[in-house]
């Protein structure tokens, strides 16, 4: 069940401030408070949901891919789609989520290499 304590619901609820990249009714990307890259903002649906798999069950078509779109949006206003990125969501204990709210790292600005961790 989703919980409402989670940071990034605080976030979205504006308890808790955020470095905001890009926000509209549905969607919201901010800076990612311990980045691992020169450029590291997340993504978040404004939906209730924990992880991918949530959101694709419980999003209609119009949201599902308005969010994918403002990723988009956001890879290019961050100057990535240049010289690439990485997108990353983690999703339960084994995938290493950490914060049960759906979210995209959007990592980028300089070379990540091939591997993932
Ligand atoms: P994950 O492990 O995929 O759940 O990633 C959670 C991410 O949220 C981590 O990269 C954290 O650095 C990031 N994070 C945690 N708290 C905040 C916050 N208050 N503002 C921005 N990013 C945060």
């Amino acid at each position: 069940m989703y919980n409402e304590n989670n940071i990034f619901a605080k976030i979205l609820r504006s308890e808790i401030p955020c470095d905001k990249v890009y926000e509209d009714e549905e969607v919201l990307f901010f800076k990612d408070i311990n980045p691992i890259a020169k450029v590291h903002v997340l993504g978040i649906p404004k939906a209730k949901c924990q992880n991918l798999q949530e959101f694709i069950l419980n999003s209609d078509k119009e949201t599902f891919s308005n969010f994918f779109k403002k990723i988009s949006k956001v890879v290019d206003m961050l100057g990535l789609s240049n010289n690439g990125y990485r997108l990353i969501t983690n999703s339960g204990d084994n995938g290493g989520q950490e914060v049960p709210h759906f979210h995209v790292h959007i990592i980028g600005g300089e070379p990540l290499g091939s591997k993932l961790g």
